[in-house]
């Protein structure tokens, strides 16, 4: 869905859009990144330097909440935003923390989760961990 459509489903519910608050939804949909609230904020602050943390928050929320954008949460650390709402997996470099999507059809585990468990399975998150082939020439593995 392009930035145009969402906020033509958003508006028909009521939300109002500024646009600052289109701003984040386009960097979003045209980023691979997968970036953190602080480098969202960043990148739109250099369009509008009014703009707050906190615009920032509440946007990404909002966009989560209507299921337009996923929030990958890692612990302790910051979350990465995507603007890909569908499952699908990523790949994290452990060295530079680069966040890659990785182009797979999903696994179809589901049902089998939902036997072995007795849960209702809402979805799944896979990832895989490595060094991005730009750490692998920094320097060499030991
Ligand atoms: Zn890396
Ligand atoms: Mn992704």
């Amino acid at each position: 869905m392009d930035a145009i459509e969402i906020l033509k489903q958003l508006k028909d519910k009521g939300v109002r859009f500024t646009p600052q608050r289109q701003a984040i939804l386009e960097f979003l949909l045209e980023t691979v990144s997968h970036p953190t609230a602080d480098e969202i904020y960043h990148h739109v602050k250099a369009k509008f330097p009014g703009v707050s943390l906190g615009t920032i928050y509440n946007t990404l929320k909002m966009l989560k909440e209507h299921g337009h954008i996923l929030e990958l949460s890692y612990g302790d650390m910051s979350s990465r935003f995507d603007g890909n709402p569908q499952n699908h997996y990523h790949i994290v470099c452990s060295k530079c923390g680069k966040v890659a999507d990785l182009h797979r059809p999903l696994l179809d585990i589901n049902q089998e989760v939902r036997e072995k468990s007795g849960f209702i399975i809402m979805g799944h998150r896979l990832e895989f961990y490595g060094i991005c082939s730009e750490c692998q020439n920094d320097e060499p593995l030991n």
